[in-house]
């Protein structure tokens, strides 16, 4: 911990070692980088304002010896300003704390930055319309959304279906606002983005969404959220959003953030569509959802499609994706899409996919019905001798990975 304010040193040296930690504590900052090397500590925390060497230019002299390159570093300062974080995050901190702390919060906090797991949420797991009432209590009845958190406090939020309104209300009981986000629509049908406008932190200042979508020939990404605003079929338009918000036109990419990369490819659905592959340090979340996977002997039947699809979600920790109807249930729906179960089965094992999730289920389908097709796809992937494991979230559901 190097600190010029001994107070700080004293009260973070006291919150760690409560809970087990050994710390060495400074007040000069000049010299601790030796000191690091010394002790090759698990985490450095440090402050931003010092005198002789501040903390900006400590954690860039830290991060030039290879030595420590396992050491976490979070900043630990009373500054609350984006750009302060930004350039941390640039300079190789892992982690951004802000004084003054709860010791609870503060020890939650440094245990996020350390664990550096991929955080999944999922806050609707139906596809097509929101299903109220008996038939939707234990999987939810809300309609697509998952968010992915990184360690670095990147936000990634998966499509804008009725979901996105809980996800809100979370984010607004947290305090977590202004939030800075990244916003991925897989296509504008209307239970991927319905319920964006009811998202709330995009109407509160200083907030920043990046928001990501396939662009449907001339029709761009802003035109698509804001034509579902336009004061008729909304009251309210998207220049009512007080956040600062870029639209972003994707086609099939990869791009980088810090030190995730978020791959992007077209699916075979009406219109584009995007699914969405996040990678970050050896672990991997495919969001692929609205996709048709025709049967084999169907004349539709692509195996080009195919072979790109399984490489794009090739070895993933993670695939959730469209298993909306049964294998039975698809015969009457081919061409709406969607997928079935057994050829969504085949697709994870023969991508060796980790964990299958599954997804963006029919709206006349009870949970009894979701248990059905849970129990259907694991038999499947028996039948196959498959080491992909499967299971199917209920909305609040929270996976680390
Ligand atoms: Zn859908
Ligand atoms: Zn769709």
């Amino acid at each position: 911990m190097v600190d010029d304010d001994l107070f700080i040193v004293k009260l973070v040296t006291n919150i760690l070692q409560n809970d087990g930690h050994t710390v060495v504590g400074r007040v000069e900052s000049s010299g601790a980088v030796e000191a690091a090397v010394a002790e090759k500590p698990d985490c450095a925390l440090i402050d931003l304002i010092m005198p002789k060497l501040d903390g900006f230019e400590l954690c860039r002299q830290l991060r030039q010896h290879p030595e420590l390159a396992g050491m976490h570093i979070i900043v630990v300062s009373s500054k609350p300003y984006e750009s302060d974080r930004t350039r941390a995050f640039q300079l190789g901190a892992d982690g951004y704390i802000t004084k003054p702390f709860k010791a609870e919060d503060f020890l939650a906090a440094i245990k996020r930055v350390m664990e550096d797991y991929i955080k999944v949420k999922f806050w609707g797991v139906r596809g097509t319309l929101p299903v109220p009432g008996d038939n939707a209590l234990r999987y939810g009845g809300n309609t697509s959304c998952v968010t992915v958190e990184l360690g670095r406090d990147q936000f990634f939020i998966f499509d804008a279906g009725s979901g996105i309104k809980t996800l809100s209300d979370s984010l607004l009981a947290q305090e977590r606002t202004p939030l800075t986000a990244k916003i991925f629509i897989s296509h504008p049908h209307w239970d991927h983005i319905n319920a964006l406008p009811f998202f709330a932190p995009l109407y509160i200042p200083g907030g920043e969404f990046a928001i990501h979508g396939a662009h449907q020939g001339d029709i761009m990404t802003r035109e698509m959220i804001s034509a579902q605003m336009d004061g008729v079929y909304f009251p309210i338009t998207i220049k009512d959003f007080s956040s600062r918000i870029h639209f972003v036109d994707l086609g099939e990419e990869t791009t980088v953030f810090e030190n995730a990369t978020v791959t992007s490819k077209l699916l075979s659905h009406p219109g584009n569509c995007l699914g969405y592959r996040v990678d970050y340090k050896g672990r991997s979340v495919c969001y692929v959802t609205d996709n048709e996977l025709y049967l084999k002997d169907d004349p539709y039947y692509n195996p080009h499609y195919e072979e790109q699809l399984a490489d794009f979600v090739r070895g993933s920790d993670m695939l959730i994706t469209d298993t909306t109807y049964t294998d039975e249930e698809y015969l009457k729906k081919v061409n709406w899409g969607h997928s079935c179960i057994s050829r969504v089965a085949e697709l994870a094992h023969e991508a060796e996919v980790k964990m299958l999730y599954l997804f963006h289920h029919d709206p006349d389908q009870s949970d009894e019905d979701i248990d059905l097709k849970l129990d259907q796809t694991r038999a499947k992937l028996q039948d196959l001798g498959s080491t992909t494991k499967c299971v199917a979230p209920a909305e609040g559901d929270m996976v680390k990975v």
